[in-house]
């Protein structure tokens, strides 16, 4: 039985559940329990990721390639199996076994009772579901196959239909002893994994054909058989004694290329005479041992996990749309917005409909500037600030245009104001700056520097472009604020 796609499966709290319990259940006393699970924590909720140029967050399950990633997995499905054995009152299967998210068992149930059992299990969690495979002969597991035969079960190695036995080419720019080693891990592989003796040799011919393909010469496929079948299958089977600490021995790190293996062997060969001169001698007391870092390769230059926008997504700046809007005529593509003491950058791409940006208003005349931020379409919000410039034209040209009244009647006008008509709205900053002299509202200029959608962080935003720019004039209010703030 599988899982179904487990890592983005296990629920946070859930998981972290399961992690306390095993602290708990394990006697973990080396660090806090309360840190583990914190620490944990903020592995599961910030991890953020960039595509297609933007930044998102998983909000759920654990993430690919983290390296706690295989471990939680384990811990959340160690506890789902112990509340199983828990509360399942009917038959459990007699062996059960598990390596991540594949599982593997065998019993002496009936079908229907092994059905009930395998219903309880897919419907325990609600977000973990079970593939079942149940078979009477063989079934696959991993790399290996398990059958039964004489009511024992056996095993032989598995190839998956997709499995091309690609393994590195002898001709390949590797060094000599890892492409050696390669041959004899394999049939290390074929004795662990065949329990008989003829799936073995048989396994193995037809591995050596596979290195044959791959071009290694038959000497170095023969040495690596006889080497791994020198052994008994027990003593494969045996796992690896952890390696003895070197500390003393200094690791020489290089990176590999046929150039490097000879100065390495040159410097192995004399390090006798080497070991005589006064500062080298006391830096390696004992002979180093040498580590290859891989070479830079074309598979590197090639690759790249990024995937990049279509090259005329890139342009920054802002456009017309396209519908020839009033907007459009206004349209200020440069690629960044400049103030009386620095420059923002435009961050992406806009034009008249772009929306949740903030966004400058330019001066033609005299470059003063003024920022702003609408979640509505870029085009709506500048032409409020048009339409606000061009009444406020047009009221000034009418006051001018009007013969002003002698004093006298002006002062009794205004002592007569407790009835007034409803006053024209204050006009803005910006309507006010392009009904200065020589200003029309032709000389207004709009562009877009950065998309946010959240309102509260578009607004800090802009407060922050104002900053930066010293664009005070045009966003007066602000510059309130920032007085106030410095008086305090
Ligand atoms: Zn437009
Ligand atoms: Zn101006």
């Amino acid at each position: 039985m599988d899982v179904k796609s487990l890592y983005t499966n296990i629920p946070n709290a859930d998981g972290l559940t399961a992690l306390k319990y095993f602290l708990k259940e394990f006697n973990i006393t080396k660090y806090s329990h309360d840190a583990i699970l914190r620490l944990t924590e903020l592995v599961l909720t910030r991890n953020c990721f960039i595509f297609n140029g933007k930044f998102y967050m998983q909000i759920n399950g654990i993430m690919m390639g983290t390296p706690i990633g295989g471990d939680f997995a384990n811990l959340f499905l160690g506890y789902l199996e112990y509340l199983i054995r828990l509360q399942y009152r009917g038959k459990h299967p007699e062996l059960l076994k598990r390596y991540i998210d594949d599982n593997f068992g065998a019993t002496t149930m009936t079908r229907p009772e092994l059905e009930a059992y395998c219903d309880f299990v897919n419907n325990f969690h609600p977000t973990i579901k079970y593939e079942f495979t149940i078979t009477e002969e063989s079934v696959p597991m991993l790399d290996t196959k398990l059958y039964i035969k004489n009511r024992k079960i056996e095993s032989t190695i598995h190839y998956k239909d997709t499995d091309g036995h690609t393994y590195l080419k002898y001709g390949s720019e590797h060094p000599k002893s890892l492409k050696k080693s390669i041959p004899y891990s394999q049939f290390l592989r074929q004795l662990r994994i065949n329990s008989e003796e003829s799936e073995f040799w048989l396994k193995s011919e037809e591995m050596c054909d596979f290195f044959r393909k791959r071009g290694y010469p038959d000497k170095i496929i023969r040495e690596g058989l006889n080497k791994a079948a020198a052994l008994s299958r027990e003593e494969a089977l045996e796992p690896k004694k952890p390696k003895k600490e070197a500390q003393d021995i200094i690791t020489f790190p290089i990176t590999y290329n046929t150039m490097n293996t000879k100065i390495v062997s040159a410097v192995l060969k004399r390090y006798a005479t080497l070991k005589n001169d006064p500062i080298i001698g006391k830096a390696f007391e004992t002979k180093p041992t040498i580590a290859y870092k891989r070479g830079y390769t074309i598979g590197r230059a090639v690759t790249n996990t990024r995937i990049e926008e279509e090259e005329s997504e890139k342009i920054l700046g802002t456009f017309t749309c396209g519908r020839h809007c009033t907007t459009c005529k206004h349209v200020n593509n440069a690629p960044s917005i400049v103030g009386s003491k620095g420059s923002v950058p435009v961050e992406d791409k806009f034009n008249c409909l772009s929306k949740n940006v903030v966004y400058a208003i330019t001066c033609d005349v005299c470059g003063d500037l003024y920022i702003g931020e609408t979640c509505q379409e870029l085009r709506k919000r500048f032409l409020k600030h048009r339409r606000g410039a061009i009444n406020l034209a047009e009221r000034m040209q009418k006051e001018r245009g009007n013969p002003t009244p002698s004093p006298t009647p002006k002062k009794k006008r205004k002592k007569r104001k407790k009835t007034p008509k409803k006053p024209p709205e204050k006009p803005t900053a910006v309507a006010e700056h392009f009904c200065q002299d020589d200003h029309t509202y032709h000389d207004m200029r709009v562009a877009g520097i950065c998309y946010v959608d959240d309102t509260a962080r578009r607004k800090e935003r802009e407060q922050r472009i104002i900053m930066k720019l010293s664009a005070f004039t045009l966003n007066r209010d602000v510059k309130h604020m920032e007085c106030a703030t410095d008086n305090n």
